[in-house]
């Protein structure tokens, strides 16, 4: 069963997070990688589970599996109730009104498309205009240009600076009374620049356009509050805030979800069906289509629960001192770059290295337990910016420490040395 964690011990100069104790609670961060401890900087791709959901996941196939909604016994039941607990509980980790403004999908890609092909479908038009940024993610760009090829639309990119921040002018310039939709990330995957995203949402807001945020790489390391933030749609990733797979969140509002047609047909998002037609539920039945990932739902709930006991105000603390030793830490490297240099960031560390390829670097670094990625990090608008089609991306997440970092450095110091 989860270990407990106790956070509030002095380690790595932190009087308010016990970074150690929370390693020992993912059982992963133990393993030794090609004869090394593994040291685990691909945050962004994905998180590692710790017990609290690695238990969850295996005691509800192991007393409670049952599929939900539909059985009267009492492992449905059980289940239903377990699911519906793990929305509620999205609900309150984001600030939500209501858990009904939460719908399970499979990711903020899926999300992401579920909002192009319902609300979009139905809102946007011929000569209608969407605006994305250069930063967005393949997820929050493709989704968007297959619905303007549809409907004659127009999507235009709001450019950014050399730091890799928005140009927030040249995005305010964008917004025309044709403007129906903005979306933007939260925090680039690519960079780690954090968006001014209340800001952009206010200011699309008064143009009469709705907004999009991705939050795929913001939830596991900064509060989100939607309510605040005034989004229309707010998507994330399970798999991001130490969660399984399979699993992810569409926050809408309500009368936004409320006026959205269904995207998925069949299992009971119907409310009544004969041979011609069919009537649905209302939001967020009407977009979960058949079976869910149920037991990746109730995880979820788990994996939230458990950021929540460590306070996600403590993690940013932790995570903001990490990455302004980490960022300090790299630049001692002869000939690293680092690609995105904004004042606000989170979590990520992106470069290149004088004379090697990044994907050299990427395999020379894994052949001593440590994970990074090298690549486009399905990004490539924001990397092509910047003059390149591939850096090495280290991201960090809370239970990355100061002594990784110096490892990480003292390899790539190896390395150009
Ligand atoms: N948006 C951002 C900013 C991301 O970082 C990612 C994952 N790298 C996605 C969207 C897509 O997430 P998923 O693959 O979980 O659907």
């Amino acid at each position: 069963m989860s270990t407990p964690v106790s956070y509030y011990f002095l380690a790595e100069g932190c009087s308010y997070f016990d970074v150690h104790a929370i390693r020992r609670d993912f059982p992963i961060l133990a393993q030794r990688v090609n004869g090394y401890p593994l040291v685990w900087l691909d945050n962004a791709a994905t998180t590692q589970k710790p017990w609290a959901v690695i238990d969850r996941l295996s005691s509800f196939y192991a007393h409670e599996n049952s599929n939900i909604h539909r059985g009267a016994h009492q492992l449905a039941r059980q289940a239903t109730e377990a699911f519906e607990a793990a929305r509620e509980t999205v609900a309150r980790f984001l600030g939500a009104p209501s858990s009904n403004t939460i719908v399970f999908v499979r990711g903020t890609t899926e999300a992401i498309n579920l909002v192009a092909q319902t609300w979009g479908r139905q809102e946007v038009g011929a000569g209608d205009e969407i605006v994305i940024t250069y930063l967005e993610h393949h997820s929050n760009l493709v989704p968007w240009q297959m619905l303007a090829a549809e409907k004659g639309a127009k999507l235009l990119a709001a450019p950014v600076d050399d730091t890799g921040q928005v140009m927030f002018d040249r995005y305010v310039s964008l917004l025309t009374p044709r403007t129906r939709l903005v979306a933007f990330a939260h925090v680039s995957n690519a960079l780690g620049t954090v968006l001014p995203v209340r800001e952009m949402t206010a200011a699309a807001h008064a143009a009469g356009a709705r907004v999009l945020i991705d939050g795929a790489q913001a939830v596991a390391h900064m509060p989100v509050d939607v309510t605040t933030l005034d989004a229309d749609f707010y998507t994330f990733s399970g798999h991001k805030v130490f969660g399984p797979t399979g699993i992810g969140v569409l926050y809408g509002k309500p009368e936004v979800l409320t006026a959205m047609p269904p995207w998925h047909g069949g299992g009971s998002m119907i409310r009544d069906v004969t041979l011609e037609r069919a009537t649905y539920q209302d939001p967020p039945a009407r977009f979960e289509a058949g079976t869910a990932s149920i037991a990746a739902a109730i995880a979820l709930g788990a994996a939230l629960d458990y950021l929540d006991r460590l306070g996600v105000a403590n993690v940013a603390r932790y995570e903001h001192e990490l990455l302004a030793y980490a960022t300090g830490a790299m630049l001692t490297v002869p000939g690293l770059r680092l690609i995105g240099t904004a004042q606000e960031k989170a979590s990520v560390l992106s470069f290149v290295l004088n004379g090697h390829h990044p994907d050299e670097i990427g395999t020379a670094l894994d052949r001593h337990g440590f994970a990074v990625r090298s690549g486009h990090h399905c990004a490539l608008p924001i990397l092509r910016r910047f003059g390149l089609d591939a850096t090495v991306r280290s991201s960090l997440a809370m239970y990355n420490t100061r002594d990784e970092v110096d490892r990480l450095v003292m390899a790539l110091s190896r390395l150009t040395g």
